[in-house]
């Protein structure tokens, strides 16, 4: 009888238990969170990691999202999956029925698009410049994609690698009845911004639970400043939204300037490489749609010269054992010099991009190896 009685009881107790435990869990034991069902599910919640030498130098509180812990390893594996979804809602794409997405990119977006696509049961066909870096090629085909080579970034005329995405798109949508192509387009679509106006923007709010000063970060696609400066601005009286510019972006001028683009770089238009630094993925010259959403919201810019990153990057590994790609260089040192310019006691909220993994041939190769240099001055690395 007794037994009887706990087994007909079970299913209710075995849910109380379950919630209750579930709870205290969550709330307690970091393991906790359940099992994820693939990749998708691994995406976004990045955590925010204080800085502790960078706050101790500056009196500030200097926070890091720590986007480099997506399972792609950057951020752009928020935007891979946003466009996605996105096509999917729209009846754009169907996965599992040899639908293609193709975009052109030299960056992580290929890589995080490359792997999603897979996650989800679609191809990926991503065009690159011939001068990206072989382990970016590697990584690529690794992960299943086709890798199609175009000319270098700096000639700009169908065969760019932006351009020829699109047309290989279309070529696909013209051809095939019953596959579809879908151009990604990273830099114009707007699920790009919204990806990061309905996650990374909330995550911060609430891992600061709103007590910010300044959210600092450079631009590539604009994306990620536009969604988060959206998101934060009305909800944080008084935040100061930060551009972090790299050498030779046109970006920097604009804003200090208090103008944005007055010409719209047109598809196809050959125009000179202008953004000469050794800092990958941000510092553009063209208003770029997801750029254009955000810049209203931006108060202030910061220039960075390829110098300072690359010291930050190794102060940071002789400080923080952190080991940051070129851009999250970019933004730290942004991040210091607003410290100063605020004086201390202000909160800063900034961004790791991706890892200096990403970056071994060309930045981590100019930063060197890191010696036993502990206690570098941050006053010798900014200018
Ligand atoms: N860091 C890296 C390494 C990038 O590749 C990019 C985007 N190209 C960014 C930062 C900037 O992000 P967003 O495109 O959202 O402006």
């Amino acid at each position: 009888l007794a037994l009887g009685i706990l087994v007909s009881s079970a299913p209710s107790l075995l849910s109380c238990f379950r919630e209750s435990s579930s709870k205290d869990q969550s709330e307690n034991d970091p393991d906790s969170d359940f099992i994820k069902h693939g990749i998708p599910d691994l995406i976004g919640h990045t955590p925010l990691m204080q800085i502790q030498s960078l706050s101790a130098a500056t009196g500030c509180t200097i926070l890091a999202k720590l986007e480099l812990a997506n399972p792609g390893g950057s951020a752009k594996d928020r935007i891979a999956l946003a466009i996605i979804e996105h096509a999917e809602q729209k009846g754009l794409i169907r996965p599992h029925s040899g639908d293609v997405v193709y975009e052109g990119t030299s960056g992580s977006t290929g890589i995080s698009l490359a792997m999603v696509c897979r996650a989800k049961g679609y191809r990926a066909h991503i065009c690159l410049p011939s001068d990206t870096s072989v382990e970016k090629i590697n990584l690529l085909e690794k992960l299943g994609a086709v890798v199609e080579k175009v000319p270098p970034a700096g000639i700009v005329d169908k065969r760019q690698y932006v351009n020829m995405a699109r047309t290989r798109a279309a070529q696909h949508n013209a051809s095939s009845s019953t596959s579809r192509g879908l151009f990604a387009d990273q830099f114009e679509n707007e699920a790009n911004w919204t990806a990061h106006y309905n996650h990374t923007g909330p995550e911060i709010f609430k891992q600061t639970q709103g007590k910010l000063d300044v959210f600092i970060t450079g631009a590539g696609t604009g994306g990620t400043i536009s969604g988060v400066s959206r998101f934060l601005k009305p909800r944080v009286p008084g935040l100061k939204v930060v551009l972090a510019d790299p050498q030779g972006s046109g970006l920097f001028n604009k804003i200090k300037r208090g103008v944005m683009f007055d010409v719209v770089e047109r598809e196809g238009t050959r125009r000179r490489h202008q953004v000469d630094t050794l800092v990958e993925g941000i510092g553009i010259n063209r208003l770029t749609k997801n750029f254009a959403v955000g810049s209203a919201f931006i108060d202030d810019a910061v220039r960075v010269t390829d110098e300072e990153a690359l010291a930050m990057a190794r102060y940071l590994v002789e400080n923080d054992g952190i080991f940051a790609g070129s851009s999250s260089a970019v933004n730290f040192v942004a991040a210091v010099k607003y410290a100063r310019k605020i004086g201390p006691g202000h909160t800063i909220v900034t961004v790791i991009c991706d890892s200096g993994a990403r970056h071994l041939s060309k930045f981590w190769k100019d930063a060197g190896s890191v010696g036993g240099e502990i206690g570098l001055d941050l006053d010798s690395i900014l200018k």
